[in-house]
């Protein structure tokens, strides 16, 4: 980054873009490519004033809150390059089996106290097919439901079949995360178990059986711009519902330990420029934010997130939710959603088209 200067000509050139979102059209690869290109640092201030306004015209001064449990831990077939639960890495992270009915409870209860929307069971593994693990874990998607203290969400992995996405989908499930991590190019580069195109069809199964999607990325690994410009646009075109953007915290032990963190006004300009290509979907902060961000986290706000992802990540820490509950206050934000769901987002806020999640 370079120092501060005011260039009037492409500060007129971010209006007419700013502008032309808030009046409902999209911006071309080439536009958003010229954002993601900003360098100086009252460019971005002014790229995030913009989708601020874009923020505040399609979801108001709403934040969602998601919290996650980690439902199965460690020893994952996948190579995922970034994950400090592959078994191809030495992390030391904890691992253990698929978990108990009380843990759900919990998370159920913690998420209701904290006014959270949803609780998320995540699972480190490659994916669910038919059988008595997928048995299971509709049971714990049942129970959660039937607590109605929270929406029932999940992150099982790759799912090879129509009928295991129908499955979950009668079991009460209403959002499952599957990121697709990056671009289409970089891909091979994070992982090489599976694919991108394995991924696409797992989202492609999960719209069919009316499921909302939740998928995003993972950025500072390595990528360009171009590839993070890519991933926003796959996401638009895909359909995510909420896209979560995660910057990489290097966990040691995995390949990607030593990987240079991203400037925090290059974090907080892919954020904005993530807005402008997808202004009305949720776009939430999620892993990395708190050892990458630091003192400047509040500003996420103002770069065009919508969403939070509290309480601790899967491996990691967060910052206490106590805190992102008063730093929402003090920004005169409201996290506050009723009936923990997508009926009423999907009109009010999200802008989602119900058709979007429905059978094809
Ligand atoms: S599939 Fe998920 S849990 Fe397994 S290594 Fe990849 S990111 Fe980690």
């Amino acid at each position: 980054m370079t120092a501060v200067r005011f260039d009037a000509t492409t500060h007129a050139r971010i209006a007419r873009l700013g502008q032309r979102v808030i009046e409902g059209e999209s911006i071309s690869r080439d536009d958003a490519l010229w954002l993601f290109g900003l360098e100086n640092a009252s460019d971005i201030f002014d790229l995030m004033s913009w989708a601020n306004r874009i923020r505040e015209r399609f979801k108001g001064n709403k934040v969602h809150l998601c919290s996650i449990v980690n439902a199965k831990a460690g020893n994952c077939s996948e190579n995922c390059r970034f994950c400090a639960q592959s078994a191809y890495y030495q992390t030391g992270s904890p691992r253990y089996g698929f978990i108990d009915p009380e843990p759900v409870q919990e998370a159920a209860e913690e998420a209701q106290r904290n006014g959270v929307t949803a609780v998320g069971l995540v699972a480190a593994w490659k994916g669910l097919s038919e059988g008595p693990m997928l048995d299971e874990v509709c049971e714990r998607i049942r129970e959660l439901k039937a607590t109605g203290k929270a929406r029932p969400d999940a992150s099982l992995g790759i799912i090879k079949s129509q009928a295991v996405a129908d499955r979950l989908k009668e079991a009460g499930l209403e959002c499952y995360g599957h990121n697709l991590e990056t671009s289409r190019r970089f891909f091979p580069n994070t992982c090489s178990t599976h694919t991108y195109e394995d991924r696409l069809e797992t989202i492609r199964y999960l719209k069919n059986a009316g499921i909302n999607i939740c998928s995003g990325g993972i950025i500072g690994m390595g990528e360009t711009r171009e590839d993070r410009c890519d991933l926003a646009f796959a996401l638009r075109e895909i359909g995510a519902n909420v896209v979560p953007i995660n910057i990489l915290n290097p966990i040691k032990g995995t390949p990607f330990e030593n990987v240079e963190p991203l400037p925090v006004l290059e974090i907080l300009k892919t954020i904005a420029c993530f807005r402008f290509i997808l202004p009305k979907q949720e776009i939430m902060i999620a892993g990395g934010r708190t050892v990458n961000l630091r003192d400047a986290q509040s500003m996420i706000f103002m770069a065009g997130a919508s969403a939070l992802m509290v309480g601790n990540y899967l491996t990691t820490l967060n910052q206490p939710v106590e805190r992102d509950l008063q730093m929402l206050k003090d920004l005169g934000l409201d996290p506050s959603w009723d009936n923990h769901g997508f009926s009423d987002q999907r009109e009010a806020a999200c802008g989602c088209a119900p058709e979007s999640v429905a059978r094809a």
